[in-house]
């Protein structure tokens, strides 16, 4: 009956078949980021249509380039997104959770315990964990920690060697622009500059990019500088867009360009008198402006975007003019504006912004696939270092917290009466599932790890988690692996809500795309 009712174009899975079939295609995903959790774990290379290859540990990244087509395997990308977007670190470890949070449920499945009573239990798991975390958290007192947290998040990330500097980088440039413990992650700017090694990388205060100045006449290096940014163009007006008019002697044509000429320099001289020795404009500067300008000495710069136009006016604390009349309300200042040449590319830096609300972290490293590994490493770094300041508090890594916490949840399930406890039993299992993949990934014997894991916290040090730096098991937070706790609550709460909005689903209907009816080249090969 309901194969007449429902398009034959439409492929369905009903009940227990639509369960599995979705829990195995989370499992896979799962699978996939496994190998690279932790410090020691390892990385993909990852070859689009057109053959880019991309060399990463970062699980988003991995999920991203994928083409993925199953839809609860799309759902396990869209979590790992979710987290970055949200807390911009712990992704691997989110699509590890969903996934064992499923496998685990598949055994209480199998003993027919229903979904419904999975997902109360889950549930119930994941508020208690939530509650504990915050008990367990501890405040983030000093700016070394936050550098331990950065460190942390960019362990085993291709920026290993250097990834002290980077750390103390990371922190400066969120100290130098946060405001009431909020980071704005649009106000650090990464640019990324081929040559040099990692260790090259510094924080600007105040802006990079890649441009030259207007006219080679101009001087590249300009000292304390009076920045004017304007959004007009210092051009003569354009022909079409006058009024048309009557040349008809030689001498007429001389006077309209004298005139046209006498805007030109009138301009510049009202640029020159408000002080700016240095211009950023956003439209086009004409040859007979350059040639004004250079002589004044001032430095110029023409067509710069606008999104760069106002990440300056931001470091330089300057504003942005329309209007000529208003350009001394408008000015920044930096310590210095050079440009420099680095292999075939002109770079521009505006340093020694005072109080800048924007900064740039320049990253360098000899390739550009080190380049793009060091930014994703950078970016996690920042993502965790951004979420710390924003929610201030912090939870021993290594499998600590995790241990833990599934500690805790199994005394909280011997109170509870229902089946329910079973499923906060398998959600305590799942958590342990990180350690043992840290130790896995790492080489260690995993079953070994977790058990002594397991003991040293029965005997109530909560902070004892795998240092994989040296292989011991220690008090995590005092070896400095750190993470923020906002990063394992998002985890731990979208891992939770993605295997139950799966567990709940008995019926998965998919329409095929159309077919196109005629093959004008069927039968060519
Ligand atoms: P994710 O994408 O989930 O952030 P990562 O590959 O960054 O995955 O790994 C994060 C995990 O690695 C966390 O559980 C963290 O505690 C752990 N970790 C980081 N540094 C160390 C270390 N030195 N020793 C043991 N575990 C570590
Ligand atoms: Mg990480």
């Amino acid at each position: 009956m309901a194969d007449d009712v429902i398009n034959s174009n439409v492929s369905r899975a009903i009940g227990r078949d639509a369960q599995r079939n979705n829990i195995a295609a989370a499992k896979v995903i799962a699978d996939i980021v496994k190998t690279t959790l932790g410090p020691k774990g390892m990385d993909k290379m990852l070859v689009d249509n057109s053959g880019n290859i991309t060399v990463t540990n970062d699980g988003v990244t991995i999920l991203e380039e994928m083409e993925i087509d199953h839809p609860a395997a799309k759902m396990m990308v869209e979590i790992a997104k979710t987290q970055e977007t949200e807390v911009g670190d712990g992704t691997t470890t989110v699509a590890l959770l969903a996934g064992k949070l499923l496998e685990n449920a598949e055994t209480l499945l199998d003993r027919r315990i229903h979904p419904t009573v999975i997902v109360k239990g889950y549930n119930l798991a994941m508020e208690k964990s939530l509650e504990i975390l915050e008990e367990i958290a501890l405040p983030l007192s000093s700016r070394e920690i936050m550098k331990q947290i950065a460190m942390t998040a960019m362990t085993g990330k291709g920026a290993e060697s250097d990834k002290e500097l980077l750390a103390s980088l990371i922190v400066s440039a969120s100290e130098e622009v946060g405001f009431g413990g909020f980071v704005d992650k649009e106000d650090i700017k990464i640019e990324k500059m081929k040559g040099e090694k990692i260790s090259q990388s510094e924080l600007i205060k105040g802006f990079v990019f890649e441009k030259e100045r207007a006219n080679i006449e101009m001087p590249s290096k300009v000292v304390e500088a009076r920045i004017l940014l304007i959004d007009f163009p210092i051009e003569l007006k354009s022909p079409e867009a006058e009024t048309k008019i009557e040349i008809s002697s030689p001498e007429q044509l001389e006077g309209f360009m004298a005139s046209e000429e006498r805007y030109i320099k009138e301009l510049v001289e009202e640029i020159v008198n408000s002080g700016a020795n240095v211009v950023f404009c956003q439209k086009g500067i004409d040859d007979v402006a350059q040639y004004y300008l250079a002589k004044e000495g001032v430095m110029a710069f023409r067509r710069v975007q606008k999104s760069d136009m106002e990440k300056i006016a931001k470091a330089v604390s300057g504003k942005i003019v329309s209007n000529i009349r208003d350009i001394e309300l408008g000015l920044g200042s930096a310590e210095l504006v050079e440009e420099v040449k680095v292999g075939d590319n002109s770079y521009t830096y505006v340093r020694g912004c005072k109080n800048p609300r924007a900064v740039t972290l320049l990253l360098r490293a000899g390739s550009s696939h080190v380049l793009d590994e060091v930014e994703r490493a950078v970016k996690d770094g920042l993502g965790d270092v951004i979420t710390a300041f924003r929610y201030g508090k912090a939870v021993p890594g290594g499998g600590a917290v995790e241990i833990e916490l599934a500690k805790r949840l199994r005394t909280f399930a011997k109170g509870i009466s229902g089946r329910e406890q079973l499923a906060v039993e398998e959600f305590a299992k799942s958590l342990e599932s990180i350690p043992e993949t840290l130790a896995e990934n790492a080489g260690l014997d995993a079953v070994d790890i977790v058990a002594q894991l397991k003991k040293v916290h029965e005997s109530g040090v909560s902070n004892a988690g795998l240092n994989l730096f040296t292989d011991k098991i220690e008090d995590t937070f005092a070896s400095g692996i750190i993470e923020p706790l906002k990063v394992k609550t998002q985890a731990i709460s979208s891992a939770t809500e993605l295997a139950n909005m799966i567990l709940r689903i008995d019926d998965v209907l998919i329409s095929k795309p159309k077919q196109i009816k005629e093959n004008k080249f069927e039968g060519l090969d």
